[in-house]
C-alpha cells in the first residue's frame, strides 16, 4: 500500500523550512508556502500561484493540505454557535465548535477521538477512547473556524449579521481557541503542544498565548510538565468535587491522580509560572451545588491564585443529573467570595445543538 502523503499541517515552520531545504528549494518558497497555509488559508496547491510550478508540483506529489471535510454543520437557534462534524482520513469523526461570546469568536477544538477519562456526565467520556488526534488534525480544526470567519465576512449576511456587530469586524480572523472539545489534551501532550506552537507562530495564524486555554481533568504529570516547560497559556482544571471521594465519583481519572496530588501540582504550577489557574465546576442540581460544597471548594482553593468557573450541567443522554436552578449558582459564588475566590458562571451556548461543555460526541 502507498504511504499516505505527508500532512503539511503536521509541520512546524522550521520543519517546513528543513523540508524545502532538503528538496533544494529556496527558503523564500518555504516562507511563502507557510504564509499561504496560515495567513491566507489556502485550500489547494493551485491557489499558491506565487510558488514556482516545480515547487508546487513537488509538494502536490508528496504532501497534502490536511483540511477536514465537513460532514455536518449545525447552527444554534440564537445564531451564536456553530458545530461542525469533521471527517478524518481514517473515517473517524470529531466535533469542533465555533462560539461567539460578546464580540469575540472562539474555536473549541478537540484533541482526541473520544476520551479515556470517562467523566460520568460527559457525552465524549460516554463514547470511550478511540485514538489521539495528530498535530495536523488539531491545527486543521482551528484553520477550519478561521476559514468560516473569512468566508462569512465576504459571503454576506448569514453569520455576518449575528457575528459581526460592526462593519469593523468584517474581516475577522480567529483569535481564541479553547482545548475543551472532545478528549483530554494532556493525554495527547506532544501533538497538542506542537499544534499550539504552529498556531502561535507569529508569521502564521499568530494566536496570542493568552488567547489559548487548555482544559484538563487533572492529569498531574501533564500539569507539572506545562509548568516545567513554562508553556504560556491559560490552564483550566476540572474539579467538580472538593473531596477525593466526591470527585472520583464524577471524574474516574481522579483515581489515577488523587485530589491531593492534583492540588500539589496546581500549587507548583502557580508558583513556577506566577499565573492563576481556572477551576471548572459543573453545577449538578442536588449533587454538588450546595453551600457545604461551596465552602469545601473555598477551603481547598483558599490562598491559591485561582478563579472558579461555574458551569451549569449540560444535558447528555447517558447521565441522569440536571443543571442547578434558580439562585444556586449565585449562592455558590457568594460563598466562594467569602474565601476571596473570584468566580464566573459560564454563559450557556449551543445547548440546542448539543455543542455545550460535555455534550460533544459523534453519534447524535
Ligand atoms: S469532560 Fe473532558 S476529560 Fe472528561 S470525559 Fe469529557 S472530554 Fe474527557
Amino acid at each position: 500500500m502507498a504511504e499516505p502523503l505527508r500532512n503539511l499541517y503536521d509541520l512546524t515552520r522550521s520543519d517546513l523550512h528543513a523540508l524545502v531545504a532538503a528538496w533544494g528549494f529556496s527558503p523564500v518558497h518555504a516562507a511563502r508556502l507557510w504564509s499561504y497555509l496560515y495567513r491566507e488559508g489556502a485550500a489547494t496547491f493551485d491557489a499558491m500561484t506565487e510558488l514556482p510550478a516545480r515547487v508546487r508540483a513537488r509538494f502536490e506529489g508528496e504532501t497534502r493540505i490536511g483540511l477536514l471535510p465537513v460532514a455536518r454543520e449545525q447552527r444554534s437557534s440564537d445564531g451564536f454557535t456553530r458545530k461542525y462534524l469533521l471527517g478524518l482520513a481514517d473515517e473517524a469523526r470529531i466535533e469542533t465548535v465555533l462560539m461567539r461570546y460578546s464580540g469575540r469568536v472562539t474555536a473549541c477544538v478537540s484533541s482526541q477521538v473520544g476520551c479515556a477519562m470517562g467523566c460520568v456526565f460527559c457525552a465524549t467520556g460516554q463514547m470511550g477512547f478511540s485514538r489521539h488526534l495528530t498535530t495536523g488534525e488539531i491545527v486543521a480544526q482551528a484553520l477550519h473556524v478561521d476559514r468560516v470567519l473569512r468566508e462569512t465576512a465576504t459571503e454576506g449576511p448569514a453569520l455576518a449579521e449575528a457575528d459581526h456587530p460592526s462593519p469593523h469586524h468584517r474581516h475577522e480572523r480567529l483569535r481564541n481557541i479553547v482545548l475543551m472539545g472532545m478528549g483530554e489534551p494532556l493525554h495527547n501532550y506532544e501533538a497538542v503542544m506542537r499544534a499550539i506552537d504552529i498556531l502561535r507562530d507569529g508569521t502564521g495564524l499568530a494566536l496570542g498565548a493568552r488567547k489559548i486555554s487548555l482544559s484538563t481533568v487533572g492529569v498531574v504529570p501533564g500539569i507539572i510538565r506545562l509548568a516545567d516547560e513554562e508553556r504560556p497559556m491559560h490552564l483550566a482544571v476540572s474539579l467538580h468535587g472538593a473531596t477525593q471521594a466526591e470527585r472520583a465519583a464524577l471524574v474516574p481519572a481522579a483515581r489515577a491522580w488523587p485530589l491531593d496530588a492534583l492540588m500539589d501540582a496546581c500549587r507548583y504550577y502557580v508558583r513556577k509560572l506566577d499565573r492563576r489557574i481556572f477551576f471548572e465546576w459543573t453545577l449538578i442540581e442536588g449533587k454538588n451545588d450546595g453551600a457545604d460544597q461551596a465552602h469545601a471548594v473555598g477551603r481547598l482553593l483558599q490562598g491559591l491564585k485561582a478563579q472558579v468557573n461555574l458551569i451549569p450541567l449540560n444535558p447528555t443522554a447517558g447521565y441522569a443529573g440536571g443543571p442547578s436552578r434558580g439562585e444556586a449558582a449565585k449562592q455558590f459564588q457568594a460563598v466562594l467570595a467569602e474565601y476571596g475566590l473570584p468566580s464566573t458562571v459560564r454563559q450557556r451556548r449551543g445547548i440546542d445543538i448539543a455543542a455545550g461543555c460535555g455534550q460533544l460526541a459523534v453519534g447524535g
